[in-house]
């Protein structure tokens, strides 16, 4: 049986406490002990993958198939542990579950109540596999105090009585506000949280106090002694310059030793910190910098593309070099020539979308780093893009579209180089899609493979002719294209096994040109940059000697 470590927040959101749960896994896993991380959100929608990336940043996919939320990312950049779809719950899905079973009549005529038929739905989904790893963190979404919350609170607290003794702790996110007037830390607004936690039955043991001003040891005692927590379980936390900083700069105030001693593990097994050592050394030194360019449309929130950006700095510490990337909206090219803008770049990445906006200006960039020679990374829609500008511009397939756009402006003359697929084949069986189905999770999800050409750039860049990537698109490059595009220079570098979809694309006059139909940023790690933004870097670097 694992021992849990539940994760919840106060006072304030974005206190980083995806941050603070991922690095809390990779301090657990230095110390040799096997961990798995979970994420509970209390908002309604069954899952991330309707939501808009403006609002709720990206939808990050897992190997089977889930569309779940960005700090499942972090939880694997920091473990390399693979999430998987039962890491992520929403109240959504929990309530779904519920109306499901009591449609099919499994509780029997009971009236159906959120204690205890939605808090056993939580904890039955917060036990599955705790057999497999030595610890399971659980981070709550929200900050404690929400309406939503309080089914997830409830769960975790009968829970934790549910188990033996000793076998959950709590771990409580604090912000401590700075007044520059009185030039004091203020404790009170933690003091309050915990407060709100203890009413509903949740006394933490560790507490994390975030903090832009070092926390005086005597402010330090005066929060354990309020919260009933141990002095030397408050454990401050303060602003980073790197993300990839926080599980050294956590080690150092303390917080894997608070936790160890929370659940009595002593002696405590020692840490071995060279990988993120390793990692620091390689982000503080850098010997230079490369400036890449994403032509993209959800430009004004970063976490958008959260993954790219992670998975660049990876490419960046690869290369021993800095990666400053830009992000420019794909609309203006649709009026304006792109090498004003694109010029001075690298390289240049157009990542993933869906819709038809900005995509006139993604084909524009396309074809600049084609012409121009400049390094280009297209994923997903980005290769797409690729695609048929390749058609348009070298095979004279003046219509080339995709039906993801022509179809909705109604156009009438277009060829649908890239269309919407509707059947395909997932490892043994086959998988089928309706235009009419809802619109959550019916797309191509998850880890496929790809089998690659050898002798091609993208074999190089992998080292092997077998990959297996993640997906997230509906719609597809029809290979009917191949060989008119093949004459042209673009070649098809990577296939599905059963060599029916387009994988990969490339051309073969051009230093690095890749696109990829699935999305290689969402298995990169600072431990071990993906192979495709490390040698997309690596050409970056030499694009940046040459000018
Ligand atoms: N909109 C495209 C599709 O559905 C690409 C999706 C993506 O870039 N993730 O195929």
């Amino acid at each position: 049986m694992a021992r849990y470590v539940f994760i919840t927040g106060g006072v304030v959101s974005s206190l980083g406490k995806g941050l603070a749960s991922a690095a809390l896994g990779a301090l657990l896993q230095a110390r040799g002990f096997s961990v798995r991380l979970r994420k509970l959100d209390p908002y309604l929608n069954v899952d991330p993958g309707t939501m808009s990336p403006f609002e709720h940043g990206e939808v990050f996919v897992t190997d089977d198939g889930a569309e779940t939320d960005l700090d499942l990312g972090h939880y694997e950049r920091f473990t390399g542990v693979s999430a998987r779809k039962t890491d992520s719950i929403s109240s959504g899905r929990i309530y779904t579950n519920v109306l499901e079973k009591e449609r099919r009549g499994e509780y029997l005529g009971k009236t159906i109540q959120v204690i205890p038929h939605v808090t056993n739905e939580i904890k039955d989904f917060i036990s599955i596999g705790d057999d497999e790893v030595d610890f399971m963190l659980c981070e709550i979404g929200g900050t404690v105090g929400d309406i939503e919350g309080l089914p997830f609170f409830e769960a975790i607290r009968q829970f934790s009585q549910d188990r033996p003794r000793g076998q959950c702790i709590f771990m409580h996110l604090t912000l401590l506000p700075y007044l520059a007037a009185s030039g004091e830390l203020k404790t009170k607004p933690t003091q309050h949280s915990v407060k709100e936690l203890r009413s509903i039955g949740l006394q933490p043991d560790v507490l994390v106090c975030r903090s832009e001003h070092p926390i005086p040891e005597k402010e330090r005692a005066k929060i354990g002694l309020f919260c009933n927590v141990r002095p030397e379980a408050v454990i401050p936390a303060y602003d980073l310059k790197s993300i990839y900083e926080a599980p050294l700069a956590y080690h150092r105030v303390g917080l894997d030793q608070a936790v160890l001693d929370a659940f009595g593990i002593s002696p405590a097994p020692k840490p071995e910190m060279s990988r993120w050592e390793d990692v620091m050394d390689r982000l503080n030194n850098a010997e230079g910098v490369v400036r890449v360019a994403i032509v993209g449309k959800y430009v004004q929130l970063e976490d958008a593309y959260k993954s790219i950006a992670e998975a660049l700095t990876h490419g960046g510490m690869a290369n021993r070099v800095k990666v400053k990337a830009e992000w420019i909206d794909a609309e203006v090219f649709d009026r304006e020539d792109p090498a004003a803008y694109l010029e001075d770049y690298d390289a240049i990445l157009v990542p993933g979308g869906f819709g038809e906006r900005g995509t006139e200006g993604k084909i524009r960039a396309a074809q600049f780093a084609r012409e121009k020679k400049i390094p280009y990374m297209g994923i997903c829609l980005g290769m797409q893009m690729a695609v048929i500008e390749a058609a348009r511009n070298l095979a004279g397939i003046e219509d080339a579209g995709s039906e993801e756009f022509n179809h909705e402006a109604g156009a009438e003359r277009f060829e649908p180089v890239v269309y919407h697929l509707k059947e395909w084949v997932q490892g043994n069986h086959r998988v089928e899609r309706k235009v009419t189905d809802d619109k959550g999770g019916t797309m191509r999800l998850g880890a496929y493979s790809a089998a690659l050409t050898p002798g091609s750039n993208v074999a190089a860049q992998y080292g092997t002719t077998e990959i297996e990537e993640r997906h997230r698109h509906r719609y597809e490059v029809d290979a009917r294209y191949r060989e008119k595009l093949e004459e042209c220079g673009m070649v098809f570098s990577g296939m599905s096994p059963d060599g029916r979809l387009p994988e990969i694309v490339e051309h073969k006059d051009h230093p690095w040109f890749i696109g990829v139909q699935f999305h290689p940023e969402l298995k990169s790690k600072p431990f071990a940059p993906h192979p495709l933004f490390a040698g997309f870097i690596k050409a970056a670097k030499e694009q940046n000697r040459l000018v």
